[in-house]
């Protein structure tokens, strides 16, 4: 099996340049992993009582750290002042496993690897002993990509491990490894890392590297992260390479995405049914460079988070911005009508995919929006008509909107929300 290239990622590739300092802050011991402290604790602890497995399954998305702890372990594993949850990172072995060039730890991309000559290759290296560590160790990236022969011939390994032997698999889809692999591995599943924790960690480089970033630069890093540290990394490396401070503005620049107030300008437009309003800010951040699809998605994640502070407050979990600029639209806003739009810029977003005329479909989404109030309120008199009963009076449904406390019960909200009909998109 070809040696996975020491630290070659695709994306790394093509900005190199950049990448020097996302690379200098890898986490080189358990304690210094963010977001993945019960992994982590749960490794050291195997290792200070000398109770190691011979099969690890790290799961998880992208970018989380499973990486890194792979190498963290080898290092615990094969440091020559170990096995040791504390690996000096000082000795000859430490430091070549840091840079991924140990002889004794093989790093292999299982979607380059993936079948069952490789496989058969690797089985015939298991039985060499080790050059100068502990022990050989495996560590398999996207080992979901191996084909079905090269499972079963993994498999074999598995069952009867040659002692000096360790392996360390890695996967964003844990579902498509077969029940038999599992079963044989101890699995730890690395979560996304939490946004604050990704912008914390991202202000303390910029400290580090004597550089300067606004808070609310960082903050919009970190959320575009989506809890994918090395993404945050990158985009901060990238930042930083403009040789300027960093601010909101030029992180909008970069990513082709538009201020988060001029979203909330775009919403406050059509919640209050003013279309010409939000089609000249949409118009205003094209002309900026914005594009359409990424304009679309703020709006959806805009959409989104009204929807999450009308349901759970203003602490709602997983809120993408500002919980002031929410606030600020949501006081015109009411829960049916911004589900019906999340229904629109949906429907918008599936449709964009096939489309070569994004900005038409965003406006039409935009126009749309601003006339839900109307369909809405077509669709509560269909709803009487239907029931025999009275439309919902406007004072009964101010109160369902954010400002205010809701009086009605949950049966009735979702009576008045079943009145309203789907949007035709
Ligand atoms: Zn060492």
């Amino acid at each position: 099996m070809a040696k996975k290239k020491p630290e070659v990622e695709p994306q790394e590739a093509v900005a190199a340049e950049y990448t020097v300092v996302a690379r200098r802050y890898r986490p080189q011991q358990f304690e210094e992993l963010i977001g993945q402290e019960s992994s982590a604790q749960a490794l050291m602890n195997a290792l200070s009582g000398g109770r190691v497995a011979h099969a690890y399954l790290f799961t998880g998305a992208r970018g989380v750290g499973k990486t890194s702890t792979a190498r963290i372990l080898a290092k615990a594993l094969n440091c020559e002042k170990g096995p040791t949850p504390h690996p000096c990172d000082s000795c000859a072995i430490c430091r070549s496993i840091a840079t991924g060039e140990d002889v004794d730890v093989l790093e292999i991309d299982g979607a380059s690897n993936r079948g069952i000559d490789e496989v058969r290759e690797l089985r015939a290296n298991v039985q060499f002993r080790p050059s100068r560590g502990r022990f050989k160790i495996y560590i398999i990236d996207e080992v979901h990509m191996l084909t079905t022969p090269a499972f079963n011939a993994l498999l074999k390994t598995l069952e009867e491990p040659p002692a000096g032997v360790k392996f360390i698999f890695a996967t964003t889809e844990v579902n498509k490894i077969p029940v038999t692999i599992l079963s044989r591995c101890q699995r730890f599943d690395f979560g996304t890392i939490r946004t604050e924790r990704i912008a914390a960690h991202l202000k303390s480089i910029v400290q580090k590297e004597n550089r300067e970033a606004d808070d609310g630069a960082i903050a919009l890093i970190a959320r575009r992260a989506a809890g994918s540290m090395r993404d945050g990394e990158s985009l901060l490396d990238q930042l930083l390479s403009f040789g300027e401070p960093v601010t909101p503005e030029l992180v909008h620049k970069l990513l082709g995405t538009a201020a988060a107030e001029r979203i909330a300008a775009i919403a406050q437009a059509v919640l209050r049914r003013e279309p010409r309003v939000a089609l000249e800010a949409i118009s205003e951040s094209l002309a900026e460079g914005v594009q359409a699809g990424e304009l679309l998605d703020q709006m959806i994640e805009f959409w989104r988070d009204m929807m999450l502070v009308q349901s759970c407050g203003p602490e709602a979990p997983g809120l993408t911005n500002p919980t002031s600029t929410l606030q600020s639209v949501l006081s015109t806003a009411n829960l049916d009508a911004v589900l019906a739009g999340l229904d629109i810029l949906a429907g918008t977003k599936s449709r964009l995919k096939f489309s070569t005329f994004p900005r038409l479909l965003v406006e039409m989404a935009v126009v749309r929006l601003a006339r839900l109030d109307q369909i809405l309120g077509v669709g509560d008199i269909w709803g009487m008509l239907q029931s025999g009963g009275t439309p919902m009076p406007a004072a009964e449904r101010l109160a369902t909107s954010i400002g205010s406390t809701p009086t009605a019960t949950e049966a009735e909200k979702k009576k008045r929300l079943s009145r309203s009909p789907a949007p035709n998109l």
